[in-house]
């Protein structure tokens, strides 16, 4: 079975966050699970 990784990585959906849904951008934490503006107020 052949696939692309580049086409893997198209087909992809866009992460949402957890905590509002506003879509997620591919970023250097992508593990994360929500947007940076809820992780700001995590941070308090
Ligand atoms: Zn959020």
């Amino acid at each position: 079975m052949l696939y692309n990784p580049v086409e893997f990585f198209k087909t992809v959906p866009q992460k949402e966050c957890a905590e509002c849904g506003q879509m997620i951008e591919e970023q250097a934490e992508s593990y994360l699970m929500e947007c940076d503006h809820c992780l700001a107020k995590r941070e308090e």
